[in-house]
């Protein structure tokens, strides 16, 4: 284990502490006893300062010619290639997840800071013909003005990337709130930033919790908000950005199925399952955290799922071998534990699972066996309510209608999925499930940087990252009309 570390916020290219001098710890969730570092425990005169830095910094970004831009952040992509593993394994000792999902989290970041390198020298606006002789007219993108991004701690360099790499392309400037639970890994991204030549300011970091976040989006001084959490956490961001007319984007819970019809290879499906549901130790957004089973293969389903669950081999992320690594921390593994309960006393069946795990290696870390729950209704609360753990609920249906009738009955809309060889049922719940993202013959997780990335319903306020849609957050749109005639012309009267 590494010496700890420690670390101040980034503000104006500078490490600085926060201003009451309070620090927090950031440990491993596969061993507690591992301290990574310290992080600056900061609040609202951390936040002013940072955003002062970011409006100081605004007029030269927003100035350099966006290919210019572009090309800053293609030098970070490629240092963030070249220390892929480096960033990887510090991830996983963060924040626990295996090292081949962490490998897949900076390759995401990889992926959309080459992304958004290329809009650099497109940003597409629009030209089009006037209704009036001698009249030109044009619309393009204004940048914003200082964004500020409040992440969560599942996906620790991806989705800073997802919201930052848009904004910078675009001539904003940042102020960066990373969850508690994962300070580093934005660290480590903005390392790579910094080492591409972005200019001191433009993007600035401040650690800590909730206080921080809040000074943050409510801010006058941010014009644009980005959020991806929890929707109790979203709907405060959202109701704090409203007051003052910001921007605001918002990312939030998920309760995504997996529906395996009569006809599915089965096979498949439970690999698919058994990722979907315990990739990332079931924290994810898009976790499978529902399986709806036809009951003509419901008992086989359930035989070979439980048992692929049953020898899931759980353990620390940078072990060969371990498929499944810890919960984040103390408090989300008791929530886990919560939900198993909630889950049999409301009448379903414990499968497989339902324990924390503390016996040799696993004594000081945060292991959750992973879980199976049987006999399922839509009603029980582990069916509707986002547990963000290794906990998978099975629902028993008689139909691909009852089946979408079932996916769709929960307040979240963020991705769903089907296991069917009929191409006319896999259309029919393509057009019908409520979901931002959907897949055919395979899990609900494994979006690609190059399509709109968000959910319908309780998930989203209606914006979409990655993929062009993500520029829509952080500009505005400037329509412009060039009268050449040298005479006046009126619209709609002449
Ligand atoms: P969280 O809501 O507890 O925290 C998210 C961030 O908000 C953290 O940085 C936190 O410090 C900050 N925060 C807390 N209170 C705040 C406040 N009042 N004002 C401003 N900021 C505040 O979520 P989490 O536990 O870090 O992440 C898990 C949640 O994130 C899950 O619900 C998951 O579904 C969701 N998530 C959604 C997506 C998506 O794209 N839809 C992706 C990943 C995670």
């Amino acid at each position: 284990m590494s010496a700890p570390a420690v670390f101040g916020n980034r503000i104006g290219g500078a490490s600085v502490p926060a201003a009451s001098g309070a620090s927090f710890e950031n440990r491993n969730p596969a061993d507690a006893r591992d301290l990574i570092g310290t992080f600056a425990d900061s609040g609202a005169e951390d936040v002013l300062r940072a955003v002062a830095a970011a409006k100081a910094a605004l007029p030269r970004w927003r100035a350099l010619p966006a290919p210019k831009r572009g090309e800053i952040l293609f030098r970070t992509a490629e240092i963030l290639v070249r220390r892929k593993e480096e960033f990887a394994a510090a991830m996983t000792r963060e924040m626990g997840k295996v090292l081949a999902e962490t490998r897949g989290d900076v390759q995401e970041a990889i992926d959309m800071t080459y992304y958004m390198a290329g809009e650099g020298r497109r940003q597409f606006g629009q030209t089009t013909p006037s209704e009036l002789a001698r009249k030109f007219q044009m619309s393009v993108r204004m940048p914003v003005g200082v964004a500020g991004l409040v992440t969560p701690w599942n996906f620790p360099m991806a989705i800073p990337s997802w919201k930052m790499m848009p904004a910078l392309i675009l001539g904003n400037t940042v102020v960066i709130k990373p969850a508690p639970d994962t300070p580093l890994s934005t660290v480590n991204l903005l390392l790579a930033l910094e080492e591409a030549g972005l200019p001191p300011g433009v993007v600035n970091m401040v650690t800590g919790g909730p206080e921080a976040g809040a000074a943050l989006v409510s801010h006058p001084d941010v014009g644009v908000v980005s959020f991806t959490g929890s929707t109790a956490t979203g709907r405060k961001v959202s109701e704090a950005a409203a007051r003052l007319f910001k921007h605001c984007h918002l990312e939030m819970g998920g309760k995504n199925v997996v529906m395996v019809m009569e006809d599915a290879d089965l096979d498949l499906a439970v690999d698919g399952a058994v990722w979907g549901g315990f990739g990332t130790s079931g924290q994810r957004c898009t976790a499978a955290s529902r399986v709806v089973l036809h009951e003509a293969v419901a008992r086989e389903f359930t035989e070979r799922f439980v048992a692929r669950a049953r020898a899931l081999r759980v353990g620390n992320g940078l072990e060969a071998g371990i498929e499944m690594g810890p919960i984040i921390n103390a408090a989300q593994l008791a929530r886990v534990e919560s939900y198993v309960a909630v889950g049999q006393a409301e009448g379903a069946t414990l499968l497989t699972g339902g324990k924390r795990l503390a016996g040799g290696t696993q004594a000081h870390g945060f292991f959750h066996e992973p879980t199976v729950l049987g006999d399922c209704t839509p009603a029980m609360r582990v069916s509707r309510e986002e547990i963000f753990g290794p906990v998978v609920s099975l629902i028993r249906v008689g139909s691909l209608e009852e089946a979408i009738e079932v996916g769709n009955s929960v307040e979240y809309g963020l991705s769903a999925s089907i296991y069917t060889r009929d191409v006319n049922k896999a259309f029919r719940a393509m057009n019908e499930m409520e979901t931002g993202i959907f897949y055919v013959n395979a899990p609900t997780i494994g979006a690609e940087t190059h399509l709109p990335f968000g959910g319908a319903k309780n998930t989203g306020n209606g914006h979409r990252e990655a993929c062009v849609q993500a520029l829509d957050v952080f500009s505005e749109w400037k329509s412009i009309y060039i009268d050449y005639s040298g005479a006046l012309q009126r619209a709609q009267i002449d």
